[in-house]
């Protein structure tokens, strides 16, 4: 039965806005009456243009510690009493390359993991082969599944180190980065790389004795971004103050004023139609380069001339260009005579 309701929902042609009860989460019938029923609240009205069979991805970045599963638990349970049926995807980079999990077995999101309106996908196992790219590719996939299972809203977490950041901001519509309560040394060793891909800046623990350096990061991060190069020309990014400790008046309400204006203004533009395009375009060709470096290796000839070259590389006997060369030259002379 799961199986015929993810594949009799299509998400961008279903204009049905998410179902608003949570006892009735899995029922697509209830959901036309139940809108009825809480239209009559002007945040809800103001919410359906995200929920008129569209969906939003939202990637989340931050160093560890810096309150990425504290917000999100209270982000998702705002964006859950707004009507909004909300998934929870994580990214762990570690977890690829070293066996390890920077994002932890601890059990995250206690609340909303679970919640009849929201779906939190536990951190990818131990030892997920394949790197970066398989893990891209396994979230892309998923985000597909939530958006097709009927989640309107997609959160995409990932640790602030290495080549997530870039993969998950190829994957998602909005690019969010979380950074503590403090500016200047912090800033300096921020990448300047993460601050161009973040459409929106939250400094987050602002809130107790933290306020006043919550403050000064603010200041901080709002001048850096002046010499960062804007992603697009229809929105420039923001940084806010958030507690995620403080209920929604603390910030998290703020957070989701100013993603749902930034929705607006790329869906309304038709840039957001257009990045997603771009973002397929992108996907094609990294499918093809990973199906082809698989095929490649596979070819036990082109493998065994490229151990021998691999070692003549390492002692500075061949080019590493001349090497490549001969090695795609045997692959592809492989592939005309077979
Ligand atoms: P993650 O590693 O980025 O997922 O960070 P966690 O969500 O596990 O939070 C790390 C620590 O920061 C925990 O002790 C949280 O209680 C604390 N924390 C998270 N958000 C806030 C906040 O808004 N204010 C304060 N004061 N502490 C916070």
């Amino acid at each position: 039965q799961q199986k015929t309701t993810l594949a009799n929902s299509t998400p961008s042609l279903d204009d049905k806005p998410a179902d608003s009860d949570p006892t009735s989460a899995n029922s697509q019938q209830s959901s036309a009456q139940q809108q009825q029923k809480t239209s009559g609240s002007d945040e809800k009205k103001k919410d359906q243009s995200i929920r008129l069979g569209k969906s939003f991805r939202i990637g989340l970045s931050g160093p560890p510690g810096v309150g990425k599963s504290t917000f999100i638990e209270a982000f998702g349970m705002y964006l859950v009493s707004k009507g909004h049926r909300v998934s929870v995807l994580a990214v762990d980079p570690s977890s690829a390359r070293t066996g390890g999990s920077i994002l932890g077995d601890k059990t995250r999101m206690t609340e909303l993991s679970r919640h009849d309106m929201a779906y939190v996908r536990p951190s990818p196992s131990r030892g997920t082969l394949g790197g970066v790219r398989i893990v891209a590719r396994n979230t892309t996939e998923a985000i597909t599944l939530c958006e097709a299972a009927g989640y309107d809203i997609c959160l995409v977490e990932t640790v602030g180190v290495g080549q997530s950041e870039t993969m998950v901001a190829d994957i998602v519509d909005m690019f969010v980065l979380l950074v503590p309560p403090a500016g200047g040394d912090e800033l300096q060793g921020m990448k300047k790389g993460i601050m161009e891909l973040s459409d929106l800046v939250i400094v987050n623990k602002s809130d107790g004795a933290l306020v006043d350096s919550a403050r000064y990061a603010q200041i901080e991060y709002t001048s850096a971004l002046k010499f960062v190069k804007a992603i697009t020309s229809y929105w420039k990014a923001k940084v806010i103050r958030v507690s995620s400790m403080g209920g929604p008046e603390a910030g998290v309400g703020l957070a989701w004023d100013t993603m749902k204006e930034y929705f607006d203004i790329m869906e309304s533009s038709g840039e957001l139609q257009r990045k997603r395009g771009h973002q397929r375009k992108i996907w094609m060709w990294r499918q093809v380069s990973s199906e082809l470096m698989d095929l490649l290796h596979e070819d036990t000839q082109v493998r065994k001339m490229a151990d021998e070259l691999e070692a003549k590389v390492l002692k500075n006997e061949v080019m590493s260009g001349a090497a490549a060369h001969q090695i795609v030259e045997k692959f592809m002379k492989g592939m005309s005579t077979s």
